[in-house]
């Protein structure tokens, strides 16, 4: 069965368009944009789509998507992949005034990372209640002994941002049940 399309990977059918904000207006909903066109990147190379960058005097500083599959890394995930060049970039692992806009809300490590790395702030879109440590599932960021205070912010662009997770892994699904015969 299938078998006329033997070369057909989910990586290259992503039904999803980049999005093409308004460089005039830098609000939450810009760079959130620019976040959700990463995670049309990280699927057009079959990683799940998860795309973060990270903003400092209203510039990109960084910007990543998740890489788990190429890099065979656990830990590549957009937001630690973001935080590592951001820290590179400025020249200081403490990211202050620094904002993260990241399609799914941080799971435990990355929003472990987020506070280690003393972020500002930071803007997600979909909020995950089973694993987004930032509100989702349980607040991280509001440990009573931090030192540390983090606004967190979710629902930016939240349906897109939703849809297309929600969209690869069907697809996902849908071609691992169609091989396995
Ligand atoms: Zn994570």
């Amino acid at each position: 069965m299938n078998s006329d399309y033997p070369s057909q990977r989910a990586g290259l059918t992503c039904p999803f368009e980049k999005l093409r904000p308004s460089q005039l207006v830098r609000d939450d909903n810009f760079f959130m944009s620019l976040a959700f066109n990463l995670a049309v990147d990280a699927w057009r190379v079959d990683e799940v789509p998860i795309g973060a960058i990270i903003i400092r005097g209203g510039e990109a500083i960084a910007a990543a998507h998740n890489e788990v599959e190429r890099a065979n890394d656990p830990t590549a995930h957009a937001e630690m992949l973001a935080i590592t060049q951001a820290a590179k970039k400025i020249g200081d692992w403490r990211l202050n005034d620094c904002t993260l806009y990241v399609t799914k809300e941080p799971c435990p490590m990355c929003s472990g990372a987020s506070i280690m790395s003393r972020l500002g702030r930071v803007v997600f879109g979909w909020g995950d209640p089973k694993m987004g440590c930032l509100g989702g599932a349980t607040p991280l960021h509001g440990l009573p002994q931090l030192n540390h205070r983090l606004t967190a912010q979710g629902g930016v662009l939240e349906a897109p941002c939703r849809e297309i997770i929600q969209a690869y892994f069907a697809q996902k699904r849908q071609r691992e049940s169609g091989t396995a015969t």
